[in-house]
């Protein structure tokens, strides 16, 4: 493999030109092992970044693939329809709250976000209400990389602050101060509450990430602030987006993370672990009443649509993914895996280079007092044989729900062991 053209010619995420980060070249992946092509293997701490939820080269979902492939893979769904894509759909109806019943398939998780916020400004467009074109969120977010979803992330975390002059002009309150065990104080949500207030004939919808903020801070917060949320919404009329995107799929012990709280927002934004992290798929769902007021509007239409919309491959591996993962109790997975990982995770609470340690559902996360050397931790680790990529001040694991026991172990530990030395 040819590494030094990667390095002349290819850009990474958040990557430079000029002196990138090392890269290490995988020859294949199988169940929660990356095997780079000088034969070592690491074991899986990131799931490709939340999106792996079955590992990699998984049976089932490569015969979903390839069954596909030999129908066709792909064609427009402007004019035309297919059966993976209503398959899916009707899961996605099924597996969410019953007003929640309108599927905007897009692209990836950024075009999620766009379509949303595209709903909620046609919404109020649609009944004359134009002004209402803000929307409201809080800090510590992270919604994606494209313009609208760039504008919606926190304005120092969110990586974008170099764009912020030509952003949307959005409203940010405080970010969830609430822990997610913590006992409900109202105070947690004034800030939300004054702002809604005050400029609720702007803000045509409220968004953010249920329960868990990821890589805005990896944050886990109280199910009863969305109630309280959603209580405000009703009362200012707002509209509520939900960004499932990270959270979907099982990953904090729920289906939804909106099933802690037992709240429906009007929008959801589902996305990564959709395909199991076979190809890139997102899907916007909302109520009907959102799709009624849309459609009864000046144009009727939404106006989105992407090239490779309700791409078959795509939503026949989907499909398939949803399948396997309802075909066992993967709910009991992950909460092993949670209490594997606060198992393994417990030492590191007394280690003077560690603020915080916080573990819920599939995703434990290790907070550093300062930054943390990426390059270096990650050679650690692959040393190790174990993958994982910290970022900022963060060292977090949330590997595929089939990782085994001692694999697990034995990732929470050499993460503990790299950070103790
Ligand atoms: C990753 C992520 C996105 C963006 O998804 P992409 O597929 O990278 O565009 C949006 N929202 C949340 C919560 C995410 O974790």
């Amino acid at each position: 493999m040819n590494i030094t053209f990667d390095r002349e010619h290819l850009w990474h995420p958040y990557t430079s030109m000029k002196n990138p980060l090392p890269v290490y070249p995988v020859e294949s992946a199988d169940g929660v092992r990356i095997r780079l092509t000088d034969g070592r293997e690491l074991i899986d701490g990131m799931s490709s970044w939340w999106a792996a939820i079955h590992g990699y080269n998984h049976p089932v979902l490569n015969r979903a693939v390839t069954e596909q492939l030999a129908k066709m893979p792909h064609v427009m769904f402007g004019g035309l329809t297919h059966e993976p894509a209503i398959e899916l759909a009707k899961r996605l109806v099924e597996l969410t709250p019953p007003p929640l019943t309108k599927i905007f398939y897009a692209d990836s998780g950024s075009v999620a976000v766009e379509v949303a916020i595209k709903m909620s400004l046609q919404y109020w467009q649609a009944q004359r209400k134009p002004e209402r074109n803000r929307l409201l969120t809080v800090r510590g977010g992270y919604h994606g990389d494209t313009f609208g979803a760039m504008s919606v992330c926190d304005p120092v975390t969110g990586m974008h602050s170099l764009f912020s002059d030509v952003l949307m002009k959005n409203i940010f309150a405080e970010s969830p101060r609430c822990r997610f065990d913590d006992v409900w104080n109202e105070e947690y949500i004034t800030d939300v509450k004054t702002k809604l207030y005050e400029n609720k004939n702007q803000i045509a919808a409220v968004i953010l990430e249920p329960v868990v903020q990821g890589a805005g801070g990896m944050k886990f917060y109280s199910p009863r602030y969305l109630q309280r949320l959603r209580e405000l919404c009703n009362e200012t009329e707002t509209l509520l987006i939900f960004d499932e995107i990270a959270t979907g799929f099982g990953r904090s012990g729920k289906l939804f993370a909106m099933e802690h709280a037992d709240v429906v927002p009007d929008i959801v934004c589902l996305g990564k672990a959709l395909t199991g992290g076979y190809m890139t798929l997102s899907a916007v769902l909302c109520t009907d009443h959102v799709a009624e007021t849309i459609s009864a509007g000046t144009p009727p239409q939404l106006m989105h649509g992407p090239t490779f919309m309700a791409n078959p491959l795509a939503c026949a591996v989907a499909k398939a993914s949803i399948d396997l993962l309802l075909s066992y109790d993967w709910q009991a997975r992950v909460q092993k895996m949670e209490t594997i990982m606060k198992e393994t995770f417990e030492q590191a609470r007394t280690l003077p280079n560690v603020a915080d340690v916080r573990v819920l559902g599939a995703i434990g996360v290790i907070e550093m007092q300062s930054l943390v050397n990426v390059a270096e931790f990650q050679e650690r680790c692959v040393e190790n044989g174990t993958w994982v990529r910290p970022f900022g001040k963060l060292v977090y694991l949330m590997p595929p729900y089939i990782i085994d026991e001692n694999d697990l172990r034995y990732l929470g530990e050499t993460v503990v062991k790299i950070i103790e030395a």
